[in-house]
This record gives C-alpha cells, structure tokens and sequence, in this order.
C-alpha cells in the first residue's frame, strides 16, 4: 500500500511504529497531488513548505514524548477552502475573496492541530457552500475520481475527491444542507455531519448559520469518528456548542453490531419519485443486509418531509443574505476599480465578486426577509421548520437510527443539473435532518451496474447521538456486500 492510499488509524499506528515519520507521509500527499491533481482538480492551494514544516515539528514532538499521546502525530488532513487558517488562503471557492489570508484559525483547525493533525492544503468547493456539484467555484473545476467525465458531488467536492481518489489522509467538508453527505456519497468516502452545535463553526465562513456544521469525510467510520472525536466540543467562541462532553467516539465502536437496533425506514423518503433505480437497488440491498445483520427494521413516517425543500430554501439564502453582507469591497477581498463613491464601491465590488449562484441566493434571501414578505416566507418557513424538527424527535422515540438513499442519484455528468431547481434535487434526502439539527452520516453501500459509480447510503440519528450514529455505521460498513 502506497502511503497516500492510507486512512488516518493505518497512518496512526504507522508513525507510532515508526514505519514512517510524518514527514514522509506528508510528502507522500504532496507528491501526489502534483501527480493527480491537474487531472482531478480537488485542491485549489497546497502551501508545501508549511506543512512540511508541521510535519517536521510533529516529528521531533513524537520523538520526545514519552506519553501516548503523541504518537500518532503528524498526519495532514486536507481543509475545504472556507475553513481558517492563519496564513493561508481562504477564498471560499470565491472571486471576492482571492487574495485574502486568514489572520486567524478556526476552532475547528486549533483543536485539529492540538490533535496532532497538519492542515494540508484546500481544497475546492462550491462558492460559499452554495451548490451541490462543485460547478459553482468560481476558481476551477474538480472531477470525480471515479468518473472524470462527472462531478464529484458538492458543495465538499474538493475534500471528497481530495478522499476518494486517495489526494489525501482524511478532509474536512462543511454540511449546511447535504454537502458532506452527498459528495461522500458520489466519491465514495465517509461522511459525518454532527448535530447542530457539536462543532463550532468559530472561523468557518458562514453560508446559513441555523445550518452550518463542519464534519469529517474519511476512508472508513473509524476515521470520521477519530476525527470527530478532535474536532467536537464546547467553543466558548460559539455559542451554539453546549458544555456537554464529548464521547469517546472511537472507543464507541467496539463490538459495534446491528443486533436488534432499530431502523426506520421511512416511506417519504423510500418511495420518492425520481430516484435513480441503481440508487433504489443499491439501498434496498443496504435495508436486507443489515435486516441480515439483526437490525429490526420499523416503518415511519415523517409526513412533513415535503415540505423541507422549500423550508430550506427560504431559511437558507435568508441567513446567507445576511452572511455575505460583510463581503462590501471595504473589509476583505476584491475591491472594484470602476467604484465612483462609496455606493458603487458596494455594488460594483459585489457584482464583479460574486458568481450567479450567490447572487440568485442573496437576492432570494433578501427578498423573503423584506418587510411585507417576512411573515409570509421567512417566519412561515420557520414554522415549518418546528414540525419537521417534530417529525424526528417523534421517529426517534419509535427508532434508533433512519436508513435513507444519500442522495437520488450517482454521479452526475458536468452541466447535467444546469437549471438551479434540478440542482436543488439532490438534497431531497439530507435537507430535512440539516433542518432539524440531528446528525447523520453517509457510507459506501455499492457501485451501479453499468456506470460503476459509487453510490452511499444515508444513516440518521438523534440530536448529539453521534456514537449511536457512528457505530450503526461502522456495524453496517462491516457487513455491507
Ligand atoms: N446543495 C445545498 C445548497 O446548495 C447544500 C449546500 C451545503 O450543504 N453547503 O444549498
């Protein structure tokens, strides 16, 4: 096995055998990014010397400690370009803000680096988080690992090709209303989106902020919940992440089986028009090998699922609206040339900035929180809002987890979901529980028959109940065909 082709636990345990120092592995991700990543696209930036530098660092903390805890250290996990990093770049996939350095680090890459793990490089996505292919970037084009002719899902496309065509350890993906899930689902990875409030999102470029959660997208389940297990816990630079502990996610996993847990299965999602017949096939087998398995499946409903797309479309470019106000031409980024006064510094800047998805989301935004609109869109939406939340809590109190499709369909060809509604689509199975806040992963379940396109399922859990959530899918990754 080639040292790029590792997970984070095969990497672990070979620095702390001292089969590899870090910084042959690190190299190792550098070399082949310069090998792959013209053809795949996944990174935008790679600063080489400063992570080689951490991984030398790593390797001299490693060689003097005695305790355990840093023997596994040093291991490079690729960054979705909206995550801060002191030093580098962050652009968000975005014109408005290309030349912008962050001054700071995320929470999220502080509790990564007090782990042990490098950030190393950043990689593509949909500008702002806005999209569900990576076609939205404004700064280039990445393929699907599998199929270089199709997308590699979004708005996470980088960090999920970066993963599934083996450009890195592990990647660090953002989920606002799929985008962890869907694009692990297209690249075959992983994918964890944690509850709402288990991560802080201090230094994580806000898109809807009721929304946003980072999360791991890795080579197996071990992985997402070692790297879950960093990045999880109360901020108190986020006042959205409660004091409660953080479990230890991986110990989680031991004798992880689905004996006599029960799956819902829920027919707002099971009997959807529009999904892919590959897509149906490959989770009906999911559904019998973990019946296979113990698991006792229990039909649900969750009857205000239809009403979640549209829900997620008011809230959603409501909160961006507010967001991306802060990108004015003044603070960061892009300046326009063609400004006259302080006006058209704003408007021009902002125009010559943002690509037409943003727009189309901000202008959406904007409108459905304007005065005389506010109540019929906005507040109505977060009605609605409360009683998807309550069709959870209700399945929850029946089962323990949900099985659903990750998304309708594989891998889709460039320019195949050109008008936004079609686009939209892909969410269908991963908006309502970004809505409700719970957590949910998406796993390896198979390849379609013709296309040999990866293809995963969707695991759904309670509100902080990521061990649940991780050892169904650890128990299902074992026993899957
Ligand atoms: N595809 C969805 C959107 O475009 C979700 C994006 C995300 O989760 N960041 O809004």
């Amino acid at each position: 096995m080639e040292l790029f082709e590792l997970g984070i636990k095969q990497a672990q345990e070979g620095l702390a055998k001292g089969e590899f120092s870090s910084v042959e592995l690190t190299q190792a991700i550098i070399d082949r990014y310069h090998a792959k990543n013209g053809e795949i696209g996944a990174y935008l930036t790679f600063d080489e010397e400063d992570a080689l530098r951490l991984a030398k660092e790593a390797d001299e903390v490693r060689g003097s400690a005695a305790g355990e805890t840093h023997r596994g250290t040093g291991v490079p996990i690729a960054i979705k370009d909206l995550i801060n990093v002191k030093g580098q770049p962050c652009t968000c996939a975005s014109k408005i803000l290309k030349g912008y350095v962050s001054p700071y680090d995320a929470t999220v890459v502080k509790n990564l680096k007090a782990n042990g793990f490098i950030p190393a490089g950043r990689v593509n996505m949909d500008e702002f988080a806005m999209g569900s292919s990576t076609e939205n970037s404004a700064l280039g084009v990445t393929r699907n690992p599998y199929d270089l002719t199709r997308v590699p899902g979004g708005s996470s496309g980088g960090s999920a090709a970066a993963v599934g065509g083996n450009l890195c350890i592990a990647a660090l993906g953002t989920d606002t209303g799929g985008s962890i899930r869907q694009p692990a689902s297209f690249c075959n990875c992983v994918g964890v989106k944690p509850s709402y409030g288990r991560v802080s999102r201090y230094g994580v470029t806000a898109f809807a902020s009721s929304l946003d959660q980072v999360g791991p997208m890795t080579k197996s389940v071990e992985d997402a919940a070692i790297l879950l297990k960093a990045l999880a816990g109360h901020d108190e630079m986020d006042g959205t992440t409660p004091h409660d502990p953080v479990p230890d996610y991986v110990k989680a996993l031991e004798g992880a089986s689905l004996k006599g847990v029960k799956l819902g299965l829920a027919k707002e999602y099971l009997e959807t028009a529009g999904m892919d017949p590959e897509v149906r096939r490959i989770t009906d087998e999911a559904i019998k090998v973990c019946e296979a398995a113990g698991a006792e499946l229990v039909e649900v409903s969750l009857p205000h699922t239809e009403y979640a797309m549209a829900v997620y479309y008011v809230i959603a470019p409501a909160e961006a609206s507010a967001n991306l106000s802060r990108f004015d031409g003044v603070r960061y980024g892009h300046r326009s040339e063609l400004a006259k006064d302080v006006y058209s510094l704003y408007t021009k800047s902002r125009a010559e900035g943002f690509g037409p998805e943003v727009k189309r989301r901000i202008i959406m935004g904007t409108y459905v929180l304007s005065s005389g609109y506010y109540d019929a869109y906005y507040g109505k939406a977060q009605k609605v809002r409360t009683l998807i939340k309550r069709d959870f809590d209700q399945a929850f109190a029946k089962v323990d987890a949900l099985l659903t499709p990750c998304a309708p369909t594989p891998a889709f060809k460039f320019g195949a979901n050109q008008d936004p509604l079609t686009m939209y689509l892909n969410d269908l199975y991963t908006i309502p529980s970004a809505l409700a806040g719970v957590c949910a992963s998406s796993v390896p379940a198979g390849f379609t028959k013709d296309t040999n396109l990866p293809v995963g399922v969707q695991f759904i859990c309670g509100g902080f109940k990521e061990e649940k959530l991780l050892k169904i899918s650890k128990a299902f990754e074992e026993v899957r065909a």
